[in-house]
């Protein structure tokens, strides 16, 4: 069977969410081969046929020293496709792969199908194009396009030794963990809250109230994030987080391209917004015209009592 070659995330000691998701495609389309950092964790339990682990201490730079990693590893097994999540470090790494192996890349892609034809949602999800690769496809994945599903794989381990970097420019004198939220990640949760310019300046206390409640993410549209009200790292669209949540939730936010370009594979969405022109309002399943300073309080304090 031809192999796969898939860049996995291990988060706690176990594999990412949009990990499951790679493997599970992965199966689809021949033999998962993970390549993963100082542990494979479960990969086993979702189709990983290899486990193949570099210790983080022999990764030199990030980017260009996985690259090296996943160079030899294609070497090895000669995969027709290679798969990792759309963040913006696997982009960078998908695209330097394909140079290297002379094929092809496609990033945000949101299925391989048979036949490795790869689909793509294009200028802001207007179109989207079926794309096929000359050589070894390198694809990253919008996280929540496919549904992870176990599946014993044979999960032969191995352990690959520090690549022969040659252009090394960069030397990492300190790691430092960021702070974490208890809140899901953003790109990867099932449940996205986001506010826009109508919550207002003091509003996010509030989103982040309906988000706890539905245990989601919180997330913004630009107008927020431009405003200072919460932090860039929250912003949802073009130019911020792509989600693809089974539920988001728009609070005052209007429904500008550039932010639907961020949301719009969302599985079901919900709007509330006092304008009932919102253009944001032409892609919600379920739609309340009023002001979110009432409305939204009144559904945390129903949800919590139903809860309760
Ligand atoms: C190159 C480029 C890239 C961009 N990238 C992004 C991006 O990644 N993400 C993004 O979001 N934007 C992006 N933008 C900005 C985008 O064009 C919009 O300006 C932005 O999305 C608007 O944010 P908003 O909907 O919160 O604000 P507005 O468009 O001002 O909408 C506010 C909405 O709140 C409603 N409202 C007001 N008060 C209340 C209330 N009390 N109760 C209920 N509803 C209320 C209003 O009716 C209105 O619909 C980008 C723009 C450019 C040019």
């Amino acid at each position: 069977m031809n192999a796969v070659v898939v860049l996995v995330d291990v988060v706690d000691g176990a594999l990412t969410k949009p990990s499951k998701e790679l493997l599970t495609l992965a199966r689809r389309h021949g033999s998962p081969v993970v390549v993963a950092v100082d542990t494979a964790a479960d990969a086993a339990d979702f189709g990983a046929d290899v486990c193949a682990v570099i210790p983080a201490v022999a990764l030199a730079e990030p980017v260009a020293s996985m690259v090296d990693v996943l160079a030899a590893v294609c070497a090895e097994h000669s995969p027709a496709l290679v798969l990792m999540t759309s963040t913006i470090e696997c982009k960078e790494i998908a695209g330097r792969l394909a140079v290297r192996l002379g094929g092809g890349v496609v990033t945000d892609a949101v299925d391989v199908k048979h036949g490795l034809v790869v689909v793509q949602p294009v200028f802001g999800g207007a179109i989207t194009l079926d794309a096929t690769v000359r050589g070894t496809a390198v694809v990253t994945m919008r996280p929540g396009s496919v549904e992870p599903e176990a599946s014993a794989g044979a999960g032969t381990p191995v352990v690959l030794t520090a690549p022969a970097t040659t252009r090394r420019t960069v030397k990492v004198l300190e790691r430092v963990a960021g702070a974490r939220s208890s809140r899901p990640d953003l790109a990867a949760a099932d449940v996205v809250v986001s506010g826009g310019r109508g919550v207002g300046e003091n509003g996010f206390t509030m989103v982040e109230q309906l988000a706890d409640v539905l245990g989601g993410a919180v997330g913004a549209s630009r107008a927020a994030t431009d405003a200072g009200w919460i932090d860039h790292k929250f912003q949802v669209g073009q130019t911020g987080t792509t989600v693809s949540p089974q539920l988001y939730v728009a609070l005052g936010i209007s429904g500008a391209i550039q932010h639907r370009a961020g949301m719009q594979t969302a599985k079901t969405v919900v709007v509330v917004n006092k304008d009932r022109t919102a253009p944001l309002f032409d892609l919600a399943d379920f739609g309340i015209v009023g002001d979110v300073a009432s409305l939204v309080p009144a559904i945390v304090a129903e949800i919590a009592a139903r809860r309760a």
